[in-house]
């Protein structure tokens, strides 16, 4: 699999490090019942299709990347730097 990092372009995945969804749902606050920890810590979307994660450039520019990828044939539908939010137009958005 390749990914496009926005700063060194096409690179081989195993350049980088899986951070994650980065749909990922917001921290409970403190106080809140286990089960809520519990959704918060492992439960997961499994979707087909568009996803949005997170992926650090480790061997590369050590930056993070907020990346669109399909999970059924792993093309990367879109990679920018983290601190950007996806757009409109890929049915993502996180
Ligand atoms: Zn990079």
């Amino acid at each position: 699999m390749l990914l496009t990092c926005p700063f060194c372009g096409l690179r081989d995945h195993a350049e980088y490090e899986y951070g994650g969804d980065a749909g990922a749902r917001m921290m409970p606050a403190d106080g809140a019942p286990a089960a809520g920890w519990i959704d918060h810590v492992y439960l997961r979307d499994n979707p087909r299709g568009a996803h949005a994660e997170l992926w650090f450039h480790a061997a590369g520019c050590q930056q993070w990347l907020r990346v669109v990828r399909d999970t059924f044939d792993n093309r990367v539908l879109d990679s920018r730097p983290a601190a950007e939010r996806l757009g409109d137009g890929n049915g993502i958005s996180a």
